[in-house]
C-alpha cells in the first residue's frame, strides 16, 4: 500500500524554556530568529576572521539570531525583563505574548516590565498601536535610556540609521506614560526583591543589566552585552554598529564577562541562541559559552 511523503513540519515547540534560580522560576521566552546581518554590523574584526569564528561554531551565514526575553516569578512579583520586538521587525518575530500563554502566564499578571535598554527588539513588544500589552505593568528603564531615547531633540543628532529607533521607543513607551506607569530609575537600585539594576552603559547611554538572586544563586540577566557569541566570547573587543560608545561598550562585556566567571552566575542572554541561558567558561582570553542542564520538571522536589 502506497503512503504518502510526510511533509516537513519546519516549526518548532513553543518558545518557552525554564529554570529555577533559588526559590525563583525563570522562564526565557523567545520573540522570534531572524537573519542577523553580521557582515554589515560587525565591528573590529576582519571578514576573515568572522567567517573563520563562525566555521569554529559550526555557522555559515546568515546566522539566524534569538531575540530572547526572560520573565521571573519570584513567588510574589511576576517580572519581565524585556519584551521583544513587538511588530517592528515582520512576521519572523513579534511571538513573545504568545509564548507567554504558551507558558502558562498571561500578560495581564506582569507587575512589572524592566527593560535593558530602549533598542527596539526589546522595547516593541510593550504595547502595539498606542496601547498598552501589559496593561497591569510598571514600564522602568535607566533614567540615562529614557532621557536619550525619548527625547527626539537627539534623534537629529543622532546618525540616520537609528532615527527608526527613536520612533519606535518613543512609540512604545507613550501608553505607559500617560497612564502613570512609566517609573525611570537611576543608578544602581533594588526593582523588585532580589532584582537589582547593575549599569553596563556603551550599546546605549543607559544600557543596564539586571542581577537577580535567590537562596544564593544569581543570575544576571546581562541584555546586549553580546550580539554574536561566536565572534565576541572568541573576542569580547569586538563591538557593533549599533553601539552608542564602543569603547565603554567593550568595556562593559568585559567586566560583566569577569564577574560572572568568578561568581559561576547563570547568564540570561538577549542575543545567544534561545533560550539564552548559560555560564560562561574562561579560556585565557577567549570565551566559552555552556548552555544550562536541561531539567523536564524545574522547581518540582525530587527533581534535583
Ligand atoms: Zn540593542
Ligand atoms: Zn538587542
Amino acid at each position: 500500500m502506497a503512503v504518502a511523503a510526510a511533509p516537513q513540519v519546519q516549526t518548532q515547540g513553543p518558545g518557552y524554556y525554564r529554570i529555577m534560580v533559588g526559590d525563583f522560576e525563570v522562564t526565557a521566552l523567545l520573540d522570534g530568529t531572524h537573519a542577523f546581518p553580521i557582515d554589515t554590523v560587525v565591528e573590529g574584526m576582519s571578514g576573515k576572521e568572522i567567517e573563520a569564528n563562525l566555521a569554529r561554531d559550526f555557522l555559515t551565514p546568515p546566522v539566524q539570531g534569538s531575540i530572547n526575553a526572560f520573565l521571573i516569578n519570584t513567588g510574589s512579583k511576576l517580572v519581565l525583563i524585556d519584551a521583544g520586538a513587538g511588530d517592528l521587525y515582520g512576521a519572523c518575530c513579534g511571538h513573545l505574548a504568545d509564548n507567554i500563554r504558551a507558558a502558562g502566564y498571561r500578560p495581564e499578571q506582569v507587575d512589572q516590565i524592566l527593560l535593558t535598554h530602549m533598542h527596539k527588539d526589546h522595547i516593541g513588544g510593550v504595547s502595539a498601536k498606542g496601547t498598552m500589552l501589559f496593561p497591569n505593568a510598571v514600564l522602568r528603564a535607566s533614567k540615562a535610556e529614557a532621557d536619550y531615547w525619548l527625547n527626539a531633540a537627539n534623534k537629529a543628532k543622532a546618525p540616520p540609521f537609528l532615527g527608526s529607533f527613536f520612533d519606535a521607543a518613543i512609540a512604545a513607551a507613550a501608553p505607559y506614560q500617560s497612564a502613570n506607569r512609566f517609573e525611570p530609575f537611576e543608578g544602581d537600585v533594588e526593582l523588585a526583591p532580589g532584582i537589582v539594576s547593575m549599569q553596563t552603559p556603551g550599546h546605549t547611554p543607559g544600557h543596564v543589566s539586571y542581577v537577580v538572586r535567590s537562596q544564593g544563586q544569581m543570575l544576571i540577566v546581562w541584555g546586549d552585552l553580546v550580539h554574536v557569541a561566536a565572534l565576541q566570547l572568541q573576542k569580547p573587543d569586538t563591538t557593533v554598529k549599533y553601539d552608542s560608545n564602543a569603547a565603554s561598550a567593550r568595556h562593559s562585556r568585559k567586566d560583566v564577562f569577569g564577574e560572572v566567571v568568578r561568581d559561576r552566575s547563570v547568564v540570561a542572554a538577549a542575543h545567544i541562541a534561545f533560550p539564552g541561558l548559560g555560564h560562561l567558561r574562561r579560556q585565557g582570553n577567549r570565551f566559552e559559552w555552556v548552555p544550562v542542564n536541561y531539567e523536564a520538571e524545574p522547581g518540582k522536589p525530587g527533581g534535583h
